[in-house]
């Protein structure tokens, strides 16, 4: 365990030099104020959670004190936004602190959002707010106890500094972690100002400090660009499965690391609808919650064109084809583990299309679906999941084909149960949920916000005391309009 002041910094990416970011100091915000921490999160830097209390936590979080240790910068970048390159990008509104080395050996980015005007501001005024801090930093540590890969949220902190949006705000800071913030965008924009010699040392620094393995490989960029489209697709199949809609797929908000990242006007899905569009500003739907695996493929053929100078095209289209397929299957198979299957059959994957059609078309919540699924024996579940259905026979025929499967199986009900309540969370983090919370910390009270991250921390247990945080949405919570202004 560390205090604050032993955290080690080695900050690699900084020492690349001024061709990659641009050294600047955070700009603190008036009468800082802890929100909410998440202890799990600070045990990566090898913080014990009472380190929170100090006050020297607070102050190091919303720019007001800085190690001596730590170099800020903000990184350049560029990306397609809705498929439209913007050669200008960068590090808008947040800085890289430096890269802690905890005692493992692990490296972690301390990246601190909402700090302030930089180079890349552009319009901007270099601040977030507390609505859209409160949100990365719920999702972010949730999806991690979900077991779907994510940047991490340290903590929010708070001000009485007044930012303006659609109309006057808080503003705040949220404190992300991730072993990388370089994004697919960062590639693109060396690529496409014609910078190689630069576009390979970035490449040779991100291999050689997250992708080690393919260096073992003949062709270490080759190998390197499956790796990343191995750890895409293997992502957006969890989302997928779990119903997650990222809402804002631009190559400058995805992670190079395969990691959930830059949150802005997600959601998880209520009702199951496949043609979901979260984000209020996506007016023609690309980035709805069925077009994400259409739109992940899209952004790892960006990523390949940027490669080009080192890759042969040949070799990126072949790996390119390998998307889909092993999308497909990793999806297929979480979809199975939700519905309690323990083997592979050939009618699985008409079986599960078949379930979300009636669920589509039913407006049945997609969550407490799977988890009523697990939490009786399957007739008598299946009894009661009936009534939520409109098309009830369709429904039966699909629950006796379903239970046909299930009773080929066999096994103990104790056992099914116990493994499909381990991935079928009873918790969601739900709009109206952040919602609630959000509300209340904008009055001042940070005590819901803090609740309800501790929910979401432990979503597959039991937690009594709690039903409350996993009833369905009320009616106005359904579909709240989330814009991308943060
Ligand atoms: P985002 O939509 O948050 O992914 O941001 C897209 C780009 O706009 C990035 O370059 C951000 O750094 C920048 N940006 C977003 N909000 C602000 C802001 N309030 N001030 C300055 N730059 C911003
Ligand atoms: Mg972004």
């Amino acid at each position: 365990m560390r205090t604050l002041t032993e955290l080690a910094f080695d900050n690699r990416f900084a020492r690349l030099g001024d061709v990659f970011s641009t050294a600047i100091e955070p700009q603190p915000l008036d009468d800082p104020q802890l929100v909410v921490a998440s202890p799990a999160a600070m045990a990566l830097l090898d913080l014990p959670p009472s380190e929170a209390d100090e006050p020297l936590f607070t102050q190091l979080f919303s720019g007001h004190k800085i190690w001596a240790t730590a170099e800020p910068r903000a990184m350049v970048y560029s990306g397609h936004q809705f498929g439209a390159y913007n050669p200008q990008l960068g590090d808008g509104r947040g800085l890289l602190l430096g890269e802690v080395r905890n005692e493992a050996g692990q490296y972690w980015d301390l990246h601190l959002k909402g700090a302030g005007l930089t180079p890349y501001s552009r319009m901007g005024d270099g601040r977030a707010v507390l609505r859209s801090s409160i949100r990365e930093f719920l999702a972010s540590e949730h999806l991690h106890a979900l077991g779907i890969p994510s940047s991490r949220a340290l903590c929010v902190t708070a001000s009485s500094t007044t930012v303006y949006r659609e109309r006057p705000e808080r503003g705040a800071m949220l404190l992300r972690l991730a072993p990388s913030h370089v994004r697919f965008g960062h590639f693109e924009f060396f690529y496409y100002t014609r910078q190689h010699e630069a576009l390979r040392q970035l490449l040779d620094h991100v291999i050689g400090a997250h992708f080690a393995e393919c260096l073992e490989h003949p062709e270490p960029y080759r190998a390197f660009f499956r790796e990343v489209l191995e750890r895409t697709a293997s992502l957006i199949a969890h989302w997928q499965a779990y119903g997650f809609c990222h809402g804002v797929m631009n190559t400058d908000n995805m992670s190079i690391l395969g990691i959930t990242f830059d949150f802005g006007p997600y959601a998880f899905l209520d009702d199951f609808d496949a043609r979901l569009i979260c984000n209020h500003s996506d007016d023609s739907g690309r980035y709805s919650f069925e077009n994400q695996v259409p739109i992940a493929h899209w952004n790892l053929a960006a990523l390949a064109q940027a490669l080009t100078p080192f890759v042969a095209v040949e070799a990126l289209q072949e790996t390119l084809a390998l998307f889909l397929p092993l999308y497909q299957a990793q999806w297929l198979d979480l979809m199975r583990r939700r519905l309690g299957l323990t083997r592979a059959e050939d009618g699985d994957q008409a079986l599960v299309q078949r379930l979300l059609g009636l669920m589509q078309e039913s407006a049945v919540d997609y969550t407490g679906f799977f988890r009523e699924l697990g939490e009786r024996a399957p007739g008598e579940a299946l009894a009661r999941l009936r009534e939520d259905f409109v098309d009830l026979a369709g429904f039966d025929r699909w629950a006796a084909d379903y239970q046909a499967r299930v009773a080929a199986e066999a096994g103990e009900q104790a056992a099914r149960r116990a493994r499909m309540h381990a991935v079928n969370p009873r918790y969601i983090l739900r709009n109206y949920l952040a919602q609630q919370v959000i509300e209340a910390a904008e009055r001042g009270d940070y005590a819901p916000v803090r609740e309800l991250h501790a929910v979401l921390s432990r979503p597959f247990d039991e937690q009594p005391g709690r039903e409350r945080y996993a009833e369905r949405p009320p009616e106005w919570g359904k579909h709240l309009a989330i814009s991308c202004s943060s």
